[in-house]
């Protein structure tokens, strides 16, 4: 099969974008007209908004996700609650940002390995000597699948950890823990959590952005105050900091694409139910759907093949799918990291590095679109 009309890309930003334009131009204007462009009224709205759909009391608009994950491990170094050498645990199926984060504020990292099915942080590959020594979990909702269930609850309570969460993938994910009748949302259920607006998430800027979010309000402000050279008011600074401010315009461009935020999700979810309707290969293995469907907000859809990958993903393209792979490379295995000692063997992720492949999932796609790709998954073979 050889199809030269169609073409899916991957990720069209533009067309994800186009519906927002009007919206974007007027609020361009009245940021130019409004004299502020870093912080200012749009960034506080914005966190008022992020708070109330995490359901924290503080947020903190930041430069970026890598930056808020940096700024509260950071921050918890000033509050005392972390020390430099402490080690926190983090998934080792991640974007490279988890790690740079704890190893950037001066932690040591514990690597874990994955559930195969869920591809997230799992309790069955934290070692009691990990519990023994490590004070902090990263848990993070990679493909925007929530990595938060009662076992990891009760574990991270048990060992009192700090809970920071990477939400960069899963913002407006929520969970609902059986029988404990609590419902959570990405980004409220630890201590803090890091957002992430980069162009490409559900919810993306028109540059980089990012959010701290947390219910400690000593944390929100050593936070701020970081972000802000360290200063708590002008020309007094109490931390040694960074810049990492938002701006006003990306402020202004999220929340008009925030209020859209259950219409996104919403359509990512519906693709996902049609490619696990539709995709049938007995070379394919579909992502597993949660229980509780909203706990996913299909940031990637991302499939395994027991073929071969870069095969599958030539013979996509040549038929005019695109397709991703998050990531070739875990970032354990990176040359920046290849001094990092660590006894655990990560057998899901090093398995699934070699095996994924995301398929095209965002809200710019129609209905018609996934099942196309559906059909054309179905007609390969090895
Ligand atoms: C994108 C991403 C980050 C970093 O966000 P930036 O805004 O690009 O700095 C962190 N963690 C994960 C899992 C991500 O996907």
């Amino acid at each position: 099969m050889h199809n030269n009309h169609i073409r899916i890309p991957f990720l069209d930003l533009k067309e994800i974008n186009r519906p927002f334009e009007a919206e974007f131009d007027k609020a361009f204007q009245n940021v130019i007209a409004s004299g502020r462009y870093i912080g200012g009224e749009e960034v506080n709205l914005l966190e008022q908004e992020i708070a109330q759909l995490c359901k924290t009391q503080y947020a903190v608009g930041v430069s970026n996700g890598l930056d808020a994950l940096r700024l509260i491990l950071r921050g918890y170094i000033e509050l005392g609650k972390l020390n430099p050498g402490d080690k926190v645990i983090v998934p080792a199926n991640t974007y490279i940002a988890s790690m740079l984060a704890v190893t950037d504020a001066g932690l040591r990292l514990i690597p874990v390995d994955v559930d195969n099915a869920t591809m997230n942080i799992s309790t069955e590959f934290i070692s009691e000597d990990d519990l023994a020594t490590a004070k902090a979990i990263m848990p993070v909702h990679l493909y925007g699948r929530m990595a938060w269930d009662a076992k990891l609850k009760a574990l991270v309570e048990q060992n009192n950890l700090l809970v920071i969460e990477d939400v960069a993938q899963a913002l407006g994910a929520k969970s609902n823990i059986k029988g404990l009748f609590e419902s959570y949302s990405a980004g409220g259920l630890g201590h803090a959590a890091g957002l992430s607006f980069y162009p490409t998430k559900n919810i993306g800027a028109l540059g980089d952005g990012g959010m701290v979010t947390t219910n400690d309000p000593d944390l929100a402000y050593v936070v701020r105050a970081l972000a802000n050279y360290g200063s708590d008011c002008r020309y007094h600074n109490i931390y040694i900091g960074y810049n990492c401010r938002l701006d006003a315009l990306q402020a202004a461009f999220l929340r008009i694409k925030l209020r859209q935020i259950e219409r996104i999700n919403g359509t990512r979810r519906e693709n996902a139910k049609i490619y696990a309707a539709n995709i049938q290969n007995p070379l394919i293995t579909t992502p597993q759907i949660p229980e509780y469907s909203e706990s996913h907000v299909w940031h990637q859809y991302v499939i395994r093949t027991n073929g071969t990958r870069d095969k599958l993903r030539a013979y996509l393209n040549d038929n005019g799918i695109e397709t991703d792979v998050h990531y070739p490379t875990p970032p354990l295995h990176q040359p920046c990291y290849s001094n990092l000692k660590c006894e655990h063997n990560f057998a899901n992720t090093d398995s699934m590095a070699g095996s994924i492949i995301s398929l095209p999932i965002s809200e710019a796609l129609s209905q018609h679109d996934i099942k196309l790709v559906s059909q054309i998954i179905n007609g390969y073979k090895e």
